[in-house]
């Protein structure tokens, strides 16, 4: 799916990696690499959220995340188009990040603003391998 929104290979990645999309998120993106690491999959996350990435948003949840187990797709995806629609996302921030086989953690803060309105908050994300690629289960306030 093309997305107007992405930016150029040589634009500053969106997850604020301080490398160029092209070198950092936008292979997760395409779908051409997995991202390696739960913190990988964290920022490729926050990059997509940043550019409309709403595929590869759904494509990411792990199938026993709350809203993917339990929404329609077309719910799914459109509550997705709506947060990435509604919000800007100027930058993340990882604290912490940890793997015990394949189960990962996240912490960070998201820097995020809803019409003008600072909406940021803190997560402890949690991820799992799932027939060997990083998928999001479920984060809670930090
Ligand atoms: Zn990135």
């Amino acid at each position: 799916m093309s997305n107007l929104r992405a930016p150029k290979r040589t634009s500053a990645c969106p997850c604020q990696s301080g490398k160029p999309y092209g070198e950092c998120c936008r292979p997760y993106h395409r779908r051409t690499q997995e991202a390696p690491d739960p913190e990988a999959l964290m920022r490729s996350r926050y990059s997509a959220f940043a550019i409309g990435e709403i595929d590869y948003l759904v494509a990411t949840l792990h199938p026993e995340h709350a809203e993917k187990k339990n929404l329609p797709e077309e719910m799914l995806r459109s509550s997705l188009r709506a947060a990435c629609r509604d919000h800007r996302y100027t930058g993340l921030t990882i604290l912490e990040t940890s793997v015990d086989g394949d189960r990962g953690m996240v912490r960070f803060v998201a820097k995020v603003f809803q019409r003008g309105k600072d909406i940021s908050f803190s997560e402890r994300s949690t991820f799992e391998r799932v027939g060997g690629a990083w998928r999001y289960l479920e984060g809670e306030t930090a």
